[in-house]
């Protein structure tokens, strides 16, 4: 945690983001709530040209993040292994899509009427109290989350858009934990998105085929069309800041959770607690995810990195022991100790216990980057 006193009434109320992302929208955003700060948002030198993706995420009951932008929700969701699927449902917390430039565009309406500045001129670094969200230098060796996805259409109505499969573990394995993520926007058009977990990323080709062999192999597409493609790379663990020097937020502020790569409901807890924090003249920012939380998920990514192959029953047997809500609110960074508890009883005991060992093997010897 970092907090930093600010007087309103000083010229320190300048508050200045660096970057103009999820994270800098989402603070910018709430400057209505926040009149006694002068806010200006700096697009940074260097930074590559926004590019659209999806967002997906869980709704939270009372929450409405999105603007009511979301671009496509499902009561419905699956874990698919060779040796069997685990389909489920919620009333209360669907899973949802949102465009990224919909989202980033209403953001930026909202704040520039509520008189934030928005510029690629970088301000006196003088001048008031500054936050970084310009992502962090990625460490060699480090386990990361890593995808290409396409939207893509296609001649016969092939998909069911009632049910999104979060992870169809039907593909090739050779690389690394790697799983189909299909979310269907019609009978017609999905995106498709082939992601793996582990500490190098492939060719371009890779991801490719095997969203081409997935669909021709297991949904039996015959004709399809690629509308847009995506791609990413998320680091998977809590990095250093980008700059010492400056507060940090969003992913630069260990926004993303390491076991998932998920972020943008993260990244709005935090937010939030600093709005509360900022209306009471002070900056705090902090990681918000519980350290329980981030154990766990060191333990899980020290399988996933040196079992790879241990995943899909993993996550078959996590998606079969809870229900819709319990599946949403975990991955959500919500839940209670009994739910944690109920986690661990469904997981197959001895890679976690080989995973704990190696996991505290590689604390005491290992560079930082190489621990989970
Ligand atoms: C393709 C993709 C899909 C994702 N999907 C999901 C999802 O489905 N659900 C989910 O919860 N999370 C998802 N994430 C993770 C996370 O939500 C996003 O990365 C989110 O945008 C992080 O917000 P941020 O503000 O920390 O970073 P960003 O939104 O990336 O903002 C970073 C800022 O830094 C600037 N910048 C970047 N590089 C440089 C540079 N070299 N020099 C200077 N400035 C720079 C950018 O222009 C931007 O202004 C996804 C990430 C990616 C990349």
């Amino acid at each position: 945690m970092c907090a930093d006193p600010v007087s309103p009434a000083e010229p320190s109320n300048k508050l200045v983001i660096l970057g103009d992302g999820c994270a800098a929208l989402s603070l910018a955003q709430h400057a209505d709530q926040l009149s006694e700060y002068q806010i200006t948002v700096v697009r940074p030198e260097g930074a590559p040209p926004e590019r659209d993706h999806i967002w997906g995420l869980w709704k939270i009951p009372g929450a409405d993040h999105t603007a009511g932008l979301e671009r496509a929700s499902w009561h419905r969701w699956s874990i698919v292994t060779n040796s069997g699927e685990a389909i489920l449902q919620s009333d209360a917390r669907p899973y949802m899509a949102l465009n990224r430039l919909s989202w980033t565009g209403a953001c930026r309406d909202i704040a520039a009427r509520a008189g934030v500045a928005i510029t690629s001129t970088m301000p006196d670094r003088e001048a008031g109290y500054w936050l970084d969200t310009r992502p962090a230098a990625v460490p060699e060796g480090m386990m990361l989350q890593h995808f290409i996805g396409q939207e893509i259409v296609c001649d016969d109505p092939v998909f069911d858009p009632g049910t999104a499969i979060l992870m169809d573990f039907r593909t090739d394995q050779s690389q690394g934990m790697h799983f189909i993520y299909l979310l269907p926007f019609s009978e017609y058009e999905a995106l498709v998105e082939s992601t793996l977990f582990s500490p190098t990323r492939c060719g371009d080709d890779f991801y490719r085929t095997a969203i081409d062999t997935y669909l021709r192999n297991i949904i039996g597409v015959s004709h399809y069309q690629v509308s847009r493609e995506e791609r990413g790379t998320i680091p998977l663990g809590i990095l250093p800041r980008r700059d010492p020097s400056i507060t940090g937020l969003g992913g630069n502020g260990g926004a993303i959770r390491p076991s998932s790569g998920y972020a943008f409901v993260f990244i709005q807890k935090q937010v939030k607690a600093l709005v509360a924090s900022l209306r009471q003249g002070r900056v705090e920012v902090t990681v918000p995810h519980r350290a329980v939380d981030l154990w766990m998920d060191a333990v899980l990514l020290s399988v996933l990195r040196h079992w790879p192959e241990q995943a899909p029953q993993l996550f078959l047997a996590m998606a079969r022991a809870l229900s819709g809500d319990e599946f949403a609110r975990f991955l959500s960074g919500e839940a209670s100790w009994r739910l944690r508890a109920k986690v661990v009883m469904a997981m197959p005991k001895l890679p976690f216990i080989r995973g704990l060992l190696r996991l505290m093997v590689r604390s005491h010897a290992a560079k930082p980057a190489e621990v989970m």
